[in-house]
């Protein structure tokens, strides 16, 4: 098949050869998982973002999940979480017996809107979760001063933003925890994996003990020591990671500012080729931020239409997100339509375009051909 004819996907990973070799070398050593290579990537990460502890798990929603159990999130307690994300934002609140409390987003940006936040404060309120959505950080000195002023923990769903920054902050810096994952999709990869990163050492010692069943010590710390004994103090899970995934990490961060550059020019090809078009507009990008673009999201009446088209044409196009609350299981739970109208109304209209770092600028050219003769047949 011609290279123009390809299936051009929404986002896919980027694996070299020095990435291959990390991963091999792991495979002949003593430790496949809960060895060296998982605390390499941890201070890896943190070395990147500028945080001081980081606990790497299976999955980012397993990292979701340990966030609201060393934040003590349980029955009764309610956390107001952004309806414009992967189910896995709020559902991190229901695995601890908590209640999601969606609040709407702002219409430019799709952003947790901080003003609906305030409004959303009740008495039960422990904590906040923003998605830096598409990898646009939220305004995060807002959310700080509601958090302050209501004494509530702060999380960052960060999943979007690794390399994103705020006023010159970098994501994972953020909020009391913040949260990135390392699926294919995302900025750089482990193949399934996560992390939480704070600057508390007691959150981040109470999510390792929960990524270990909650147990204290694990069984490289017992071998160094010699000692048999550990005792399990918390109900946690076995979200461990292993030192191979770790290794891919390790090797993939080395590119992630390329990557982010690269991911910033293809977003600016698209502006360009959008700028002056009324009837698709790309999201606002603020001025303050880094925007990590982990996906390029544009707003158009014809969302359906067009998604029809660039599929038929072999461009990968999909919708991010159908808001939480409206999934059949959130709707069961009595989560109602209307809850969250400026999100609400967004769904019906955006339309997630190709992104990722492998791609050219031909690739965005081929979107925006197929883009506009859909234009021109309307005429
Ligand atoms: C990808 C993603 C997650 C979950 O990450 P996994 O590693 O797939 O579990 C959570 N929140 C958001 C916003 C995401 O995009």
């Amino acid at each position: 098949m011609h290279k123009q004819d390809a299936f051009l996907p929404y986002g896919r990973q980027s694996i070299d050869e020095e990435d291959i070799r990390a991963v091999v070398d792991v495979l002949r050593s003593d430790w496949l998982t809960t060895g060296p290579a998982v605390d390499r990537f941890e201070a890896d990460v943190c070395a990147y973002v500028g945080a001081a502890h980081g606990v790497a798990m299976s999955s980012g929603t397993a990292a979701l999940h340990a966030a609201m159990f060393a934040l003590g999130i349980g029955k009764g307690d309610e956390v107001i979480v952004t309806p414009m994300t992967f189910a896995a934002s709020a559902n991190c609140i229901l695995y601890q017996g908590g209640m999601p409390v969606f609040a709407d987003v702002e219409a430019d940006t799709l952003l947790l809107d901080p003003a609906a936040v305030e409004v959303a404060v009740t008495p039960h309120t422990r904590a906040i979760i923003a998605v830096d959505y598409a990898g646009q950080p939220c305004d995060w000195d807002a959310l700080r001063a509601i958090a302050d002023k209501h004494h509530l923990a702060l999380v960052a769903d960060s999943c979007h933003a690794l390399g994103a920054s705020y006023k010159g902050r970098k994501a994972g810096t953020l909020a009391d925890i913040s949260v990135f994952s390392f699926h294919p999709v995302k900025h750089i990869t482990t193949g399934e994996g996560g992390m939480a990163v704070t600057q508390d050492a007691a959150l981040a010692q109470r999510m390792r003990a929960f990524r270990g069943h909650g147990i204290t010590t694990t069984a490289s710390q017992r071998e160094k020591s010699g000692a048999w004994f550990y005792e399990m103090t918390d109900l946690g899970y076995n979200y461990r990671i292993t030192d191979f995934q770790c290794a891919l990490g390790s090797s993939q961060i080395k590119k992630l500012d390329g990557w982010i550059d690269k991911r910033n020019r293809l977003a600016h090809a698209y502006d360009a080729a959008l700028a002056g078009q009324d009837a698709i507009r790309p999201l606002t990008r603020r001025e303050e931020v880094r925007h990590a673009y982990h996906l390029y999201v544009a707003r158009t009446p014809d969302r359906d239409a067009l998604f029809q088209r660039l599929r038929a044409n072999g461009i990968g196009v999909n919708v991010h997100y159908v808001p939480v609350h409206l999934h059949p299981f959130y709707q069961g739970l009595g989560y109602k339509k209307g809850l969250c109208p400026v999100a609400e109304a967004a769904y019906g209209q955006i339309l997630t375009l190709p992104l990722w770092p492998g791609m050219e600028k031909n690739d965005v050219e081929r979107v925006i051909t197929v883009l506009q003769a859909e234009e021109r047949g309307k005429e």
